[in-house]
């Protein structure tokens, strides 16, 4: 068994994973590599084995940088089989759908052909297979595959995959235990070798009960300012979150939200696969669901079209507009802040991670003066943050799951920073006895 690591080596995006067993060439994710801009020009680079030889993909979830290059991976003339859960499949859909438009108008403005048309896309979609978790199938004599739930948003999965005597398993993205609307991660009884995400692995999240707290207090500020609250947010997870502590504060703070925008088409559909799949969901939330009101839809105004989006900014204060792109590189909520960033009666709130060289990073950093489409903005807008929305797993809960998993050989750890990824192998040595690497983009070992 060979293991070959292709992005999402030292830093967080661009997640894609080669593994060579039992005659057959799989991988672990096809991710877009992510920053300053939506896809950036590593991007276009060819891959770094012939998309044609790969036989199967496995999709651990349906973030952009874990299944962004997966049409471009089609065009360049892979045809195998791509495995998922099946929340996973509609997911991805959606999220490059939205993703293959973001980016022709990001390729019309750059002036350089798009990374891969709709039909691509299509294409995608058509090789798809779905699994349950915890269902073991065998892709090809002599190779296993089990996908079991990682708990970092809905539909995502650890793969395990067994052959030639060994097992290895990647956790892709490892959720925030505990989650407002997901089961925790499930645990990995045993693996030989396994590959551990490390975003957060240098950090401990706030605690997560204070968060509601927290949320009221800036939505109260919002409101006694008569600013603007601008929550750029992933669509997937984090906004059904935000929907559903703003509807609970609603209820239980029994105060009046001022006019609450959803701005994300994405987020809309999104939110609407999660009504489809409750028993993915944890118990209190499925119970939700079936009572109807979750997500604060009735309450929330969802703008769907370019000209209900452009209206939001015409509309009285105080008001609360949740819109994409998370980490401010793209998307609607560039245009808010355009409106919105340079005056200190308005708030940004940030919920999710901000990778290096985005305008979201930018702002947490202390900048005082950004560029948005190229245009100079003193920021005066209050930056606030809220880190227990955080969807993945911090330094302790890592330590904790890799420890419960028997057998392990060596741990690799991807999918963070350098200075994160240290930090958990430092943590990880003083509590259990591993073979930590910190792989290096492009590197290989022979398991
Ligand atoms: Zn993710």
């Amino acid at each position: 068994m060979r293991v070959s690591f292709f992005g999402a080596a030292r830093e967080v995006t661009g997640s894609n994973i080669l593994v060579e067993c039992a005659g057959k060439r799989i991988l672990l994710d096809c991710g877009l590599f992510q920053g300053v801009k939506l896809a950036e020009e590593r991007n276009f680079a060819a891959f770094a084995y012939d998309p044609k030889s790969v036989d199967f993909i496995v999709v651990g979830h349906a973030h952009l940088d874990h299944v962004g290059r997966l049409p471009k991976l089609l065009r360049e003339g892979f045809q195998g089989r791509i495995y998922s859960t099946a929340p996973t499949l509609e997911l991805t859909r959606l999220v490059l759908e939205d993703s293959e438009k973001l980016m022709s108008e990001e390729s019309k403005r750059d002036n350089h052909p798009p990374l891969y048309l709709e039909e691509d896309v299509g294409g995608v979609i058509q090789l798809f297979e779905t699994l349950p978790y915890g269902q073991s199938l065998e892709i090809a004599p002599g190779i296993r595959l089990t996908l079991m739930n990682a708990g970092h948003i809905l539909g995502s999965a650890i793969s395990i995959l067994e052959a030639e005597g060994k097992k290895l398993a990647y956790t892709s993205d490892l959720g925030n235990n505990p989650s407002e609307l997901l089961l925790p991660p499930d645990v990995v009884a045993d693996a030989d070798f396994i590959i551990c995400e490390s975003t957060y692995g240098g950090r401990v999240h706030e605690d997560v009960s204070r968060r509601g707290a927290k949320l009221n207090k800036i939505i109260e500020l919002t409101i006694s300012q008569n600013g603007v609250l601008m929550i750029p947010s992933f669509a997937i997870e984090r906004t059904q979150e935000l929907l559903h502590d703003i509807e609970h504060y609603c209820h239980v703070g029994n105060c009046a939200v001022p006019r609450f925008y959803l701005d994300s088409p994405l987020a809309e559909k999104v939110t609407k696969v999660f009504g489809k799949y409750p028993e993915f969901l944890n118990g209190k939330v499925g119970e939700e669901f079936k009572n109807g009101a979750i997500f604060a839809l009735d309450r929330v105004q969802i703008t769907s079209t370019v000209d209900e989006s452009k209206e939001i900014d015409s509309s009285p204060t105080p008001k609360i507009i949740i819109a994409g792109s998370g980490m401010m590189n793209g998307g609607r909520i560039l245009f808010h802040l355009q409106k919105y960033i340079e005056d200190s009666k308005n708030s940004i709130l940030i919920v999710g991670f901000q990778a290096r060289g985005t305008l979201g990073r930018r702002l947490v950093d202390g900048e005082r003066e950004v560029r948005i489409f190229g245009k100079k903005y003193e920021v005066g807008a209050q930056i606030h943050k809220i880190g227990s929305y955080s969807a993945h797993a911090d330094q302790p809960q890592l330590v904790l799951w890799l420890s419960k998993i028997a057998g392990l050989g060596k741990i690799f750890l991807v999918h963070g920073e350098g200075d994160e990824s240290l930090a958990l192998s430092k943590a990880i040595g003083d509590k259990m006895k591993a073979d930590v690497a910190i792989p290096q983009q492009g590197e290989s070992y022979d398991l």
